[in-house]
């Protein structure tokens, strides 16, 4: 089935959803975006998401031509055209169609779309085992030049480090920040267990500010471990008794192996499991409700 796809305005499908070449998402990674799933019939952290994209929009002075409130429905209508009730969701703003030069006055309308479809980043057994990931050299982007708070269009940083992770026959990358101290992977948060404390690096470690990251906090601290946002260090994660990564697409998945030390016993253990239950738990009850009772999609995703 064509897949319908939100673009300024109107529901076209796939093979009408087409932007310029002059579009400068595409000559420059000049945009901003989001990844967000929809499961069991709901929009997980909807609200989290939209404030998100607003904000990277604000500060690469991006005017979103939408209120968020039409954002929402947007989004919502696109899983409903499409009969989705569990999907990942990729909701992308990006300057629009401007000339050949950088300028972006030269771009007067920017263009809005929205996927839904489906996602999957690791095969299921992963969830069981866990990956093994190594640091790579490339640091990830000062907070200075290209925050990573920003989640623009522009992911060079992080598809460097993701290739040098591939070079090295695996499949995930843990970056370090510009001071050496852990900041997060490719597309994911990172987070440790030591001593039953639950830890990952704080914001301004140049990371992404992770809807996952903050759900697991939440979920943590409700289920009374001690948490905590600091620095920490490559040593630090050999040393872990776990770790695992957070993101929309790979929701809680644990790593076994760190440049070639063996993470606590090389298996995932409770802690992990419990928060990888809660987590979705939780995500039977969180967002928006997509077809009101009774108006089911007729097909799910995943
Ligand atoms: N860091 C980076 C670099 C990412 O691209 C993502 C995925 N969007 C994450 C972390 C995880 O963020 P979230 O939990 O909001 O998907």
């Amino acid at each position: 089935m064509d897949l319908i796809i939100y673009l300024n305005g109107r529901f076209v499908p796939e093979k009408e959803a087409v932007i310029s070449v002059f579009d400068h998402g595409l000559l420059y990674g000049d945009g901003v975006f989001e990844g967000i799933r929809a499961y069991h019939n709901r929009v997980f952290r909807l609200e989290q998401h939209l404030e998100r994209l607003y904000e990277s929009a604000k500060s690469i002075m991006l005017e979103i031509p939408l209120p968020v409130e039409e954002m929402q429905g947007i989004v919502l209508e696109t899983l409903r055209r499409n009969r989705l009730r569990d999907a990942y969701i990729r909701l992308v703003v990006t300057r629009g169609r401007g000339d050949l030069g950088l300028d972006p006055r030269k771009c007067p309308a920017p263009t809005v779309f929205c996927i839904t479809s489906s996602i999957q980043l690791y095969p299921e057994e992963l969830y069981e085992k866990g990956l093994e990931v190594v640091t790579v050299p490339t640091p990830r982007n000062y907070n200075e030049a290209v925050n990573p708070r920003i989640k623009s269009l522009n992911y060079l940083n992080n598809i460097l480090a993701k290739i040098e992770a591939n070079l090295a026959g695996t499949m995930e990358a843990i970056m370090l920040n510009p001071q050496g101290y852990v900041a997060e992977a490719t597309g994911d948060n990172i987070f440790m267990i030591k001593s039953g404390v639950l830890l990952t690096p704080p914001r301004y470690a140049n990371i992404l500010d992770g809807v996952t990251r903050n759900t697991v906090l939440e979920l943590a601290r409700k289920r009374g471990m001690e948490v905590r946002e600091e620095l920490f260090t490559r040593h630090d994660l050999y040393n872990a008794e776990q770790v695992f990564l957070t993101g929309t697409a790979a929701e809680l998945i644990p790593v076994i192996k760190i440049d070639g030390r063996i993470i606590g016993s090389g298996r995932p253990e409770r802690a992990f499991f419990e928060l990888l239950q809660d987590f979705r738990e939780l995500t039977r009850t969180e967002g928006p409700v997509i077809f009101p009772e009774g108006k089911a999609g007729e097909t799910d995703v995943q």
